[in-house]
């Protein structure tokens, strides 16, 4: 399938007390990767949170099955984007938010020119660099825009007019980026899985020989399908979208030529997005490219072409540290595969009550779609979810039906919490085996 230019039909694409969150991150594990992460202390960005961020790992091994335990009236909140943060990072910044270190501002009223926000932007960078291992010869970039802008910006960088760009598609976010890509190039579409249920395999790919890039999304995040292997295209560059699945498990930057990524999931607030780029891929922009959307001028420029999003920049940087604290990215791969296993175990022992569509093999570690038999009865479930605190369990509006979006700021007990409910639901609202379930697919 090719998508031109004359494709694209529009504009448009298809309290809760955290202190014992993450306790059971299995004590080995957090010393295993402090080793690996040479047992260098986070770069905390303010002296508050180094006793916040010890207390925080420092009953590791607590296994108790206990309730949630909320406060704030807070809720779990299972939404895909903006989605749930770590609290005690969320209670550092609304600390510091009136006052940032005694400057007697705000973040937010801080000039990005001054020392103070460049010490902040250079930590930021640095402990991402730290955290994922980038090496030296990538730069990072803290972009406005989101990951649409991104990959919308991506061919204009990255191709010349007339190339040919190749396009793995598996849901909305890979397809909506090959059809954005269409306006400046030859898109081939390299694998498709039009039921959107499971992600192609490397051996299907039909590559085009001198293809500019080829493009990818590691988690598609509506449909639930996760890549569990980086590919290996050979010479040419690899460029992912990472949008829902970055710095969720241990990260090759090596393997990619570029990653990039919204920051509103696993990351912090809405406003900012990620780039990881080879610097050797920089300087091939078309000569029309506009300045803001140049990878190469944002790079020369620090990622300030013009006043960057502060407070997402400085957000970002007190999870960096926070994931760094807990014990890096392979402490977070196996905190969030307890998760996982305990939500997709649960909804595997429901007797077909709750239903997925991906492929197992290829069940996403961060977005567990789900259905059940009925509109109404989905109608109900997330009323009474609600009811319970457990939010933004609602699938995307072109997916429908349920999804739970468990991103690292998700504590286990949220996922707890879910799995007792869905139980619960399941007894409270029973459904006749021999009742038509045609409706599912609604
Ligand atoms: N890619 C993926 C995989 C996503 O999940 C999303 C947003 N949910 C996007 C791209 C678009 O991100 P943004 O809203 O930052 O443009």
């Amino acid at each position: 399938m090719r998508i031109t230019s004359d494709s694209i039909a529009s504009t448009s694409g298809p309290t809760l007390h955290h202190s014992s969150s993450y306790s059971e991150l299995a004590p080995d594990v957090v010393e295993q990767s402090r080793s690996t992460h040479g047992g260098r202390a986070p770069n905390i960005l303010s002296p508050g949170s180094a006793e916040l961020l010890k207390a925080d790992i420092g009953t590791a091994g607590d296994t108790r099955a206990s309730a949630p335990v909320l406060s704030n009236n807070r809720a779990f909140n299972f939404a895909p984007g903006p989605g749930m943060l770590f609290e005690d990072v969320m209670l550092q910044a609304h600390r510091e938010f009136m006052n940032w270190q005694g400057t007697g501002i705000s973040i937010l009223e801080m000039s990005h020119r001054s020392p103070e926000f460049g010490s902040i932007i250079d930590a930021t960078r640095d402990s991402l660099r730290t955290l994922a291992n980038v090496p030296a010869d990538y730069e990072i970039l803290f972009v406005q825009g989101g990951a649409t802008q991104i990959f919308s910006s991506l061919p204009m960088n990255l191709s010349k007019a007339g190339d040919t760009v190749d396009y793995i598609v598996n849901g909305y976010w890979s397809e909506f980026a090959a059809q954005e890509a269409g306006r400046y190039c030859n898109v081939n579409i390299a694998a498709i899985d039009e039921t959107f249920t499971t992600c192609p395999d490397r051996a299907t790919w039909q590559l085009t020989p001198g293809a500019a890039y080829v493009h990818y999304c590691a988690n598609e995040t509506i449909h639930g399908c996760e890549y569990q292997e980086v590919p290996d295209v050979g010479d040419v560059p690899l460029i992912c979208d990472m949008s829902s699945n970055f710095l969720s498990k241990p990260l090759d930057v090596s393997k990619f030529d570029m990653i990039y990524a919204g920051a509103h999931k696993n990351v912090g607030p809405a406003g900012l997005a990620i780039i990881v780029v080879k610097k050797k891929l920089l300087g091939a922009a078309r000569p029309e490219t506009p300045l803001m959307l140049n990878f190469e001028a944002l790079a020369e420029a620090g990622s300030m072409l013009n006043t960057p999003p502060v407070f997402p920049i400085y957000f970002a940087g007190l999870v960096f540290a926070k994931l760094l604290a807990l014990g890096g990215l392979e402490a977070m791969e196996q905190y969030n595969r307890r998760k996982a296993a305990l939500l997709y175990d649960a909804l595997d022992q429901s007797g077909g009550y709750y239903t997925y569509p991906m492929r197992r093999e290829v069940r996403s570690l961060m977005n567990v779609p789900f259905a059940l038999a009925t509109p109404a009865l989905e109608a109900a479930f997330l009323a009474e979810a609600g009811e319970a605190r457990l939010l933004g369990l609602k699938g995307h509006k072109v997916a429908g039906h349920c999804r739970a979006s468990i991103y690292n700021g998700m504590p286990l007990e949220g996922v707890r919490a879910l799995v007792a409910f869905l139980k619960d639901f399941q007894k409270r609202h029973p459904v006749d085996a021999s009742a038509d379930l045609e409706m599912r697919d609604e």
